[in-house]
């Protein structure tokens, strides 16, 4: 099994092998053929798994192989439960997409709007970003979800644990209802499964 079957294009597969990638591991061979196909997707799936390029790896494909023209506002949503985890993902994002032209950004909290502000003003394609500031700049009309072609729930547990869910369902809830939905977690727990089941209409479950 090799990258190059998975169904990504070239700047993609050379960005992968220019980070050391070889083999696909089991949860990124079984869902990113699925995911490039539209599939909503719910995978349990453990840090250390691979699960990040699981599901920058077709962001990145479905947002470089759509219109050239690049849009002011964020066209894929990723929420995660910390900073260091927002900030992790951008730099994967950064690592993956090298070769193509789109812009991230991580938002999260404690610390200053402005920048944040800024950087949506100037225009964005992929947000990662910690729910509670995530509504803030919602509230404050600082972001638009118009847009938003995919949604990601990054440790969906640890979010709930965290005590996001209300911050969650409030963002889900203004998103287009037309979107594609990835969520990864530990642990499918009861909470995780209602989660889905409210927010993920027709999932695929993966537990690899
Ligand atoms: P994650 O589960 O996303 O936190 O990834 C765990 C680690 O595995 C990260 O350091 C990745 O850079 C690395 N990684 C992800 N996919 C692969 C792969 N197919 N081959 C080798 N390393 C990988």
């Amino acid at each position: 099994m090799s990258f190059s079957t998975l169904g990504l294009s070239a700047p993609i597969l050379s960005a992968i092998s220019e980070q050391g990638y070889v083999t696909p591991t089991p949860i990124q061979a079984e869902a990113i053929p699925l995911a490039l196909k539209g599939k909503n997707l719910i995978a349990a799936a453990q840090t250390g798994s691979g699960k990040t390029a699981t599901f920058v790896l077709p962001i990145l494909e479905l947002l470089a192989s759509g219109e050239t023209q690049r849009k002011k506002r964020a066209r894929a949503l990723i929420l995660t439960p910390t900073r260091e985890l927002a900030v992790q993902v951008c730099q994967s994002i950064e690592a993956y997409g090298k070769h193509l032209n789109l812009k991230s950004m991580a938002i999260y909290g404690g610390v200053d709007y402005a920048p944040q502000k800024q950087a949506l003003i100037d225009g964005v394609d992929i947000v990662v970003a910690t729910p509670g500031r995530l509504r803030d700049l919602y509230t404050q009309r600082a972001i638009h979800f118009d847009e938003i072609e995919l949604l990601v729930l990054d440790e969906a547990d640890r979010m709930l644990d965290m005590g996001f869910i209300e911050d969650i369902n409030k963002i889900i809830d203004t998103l287009p209802e037309e979107r594609q939905n990835l969520l990864f977690s530990a642990t499918l727990s009861r909470q995780v499964r209602e989660l889905a089941k409210d927010t993920i209409p027709n999932a695929i479950q993966l537990s690899v």
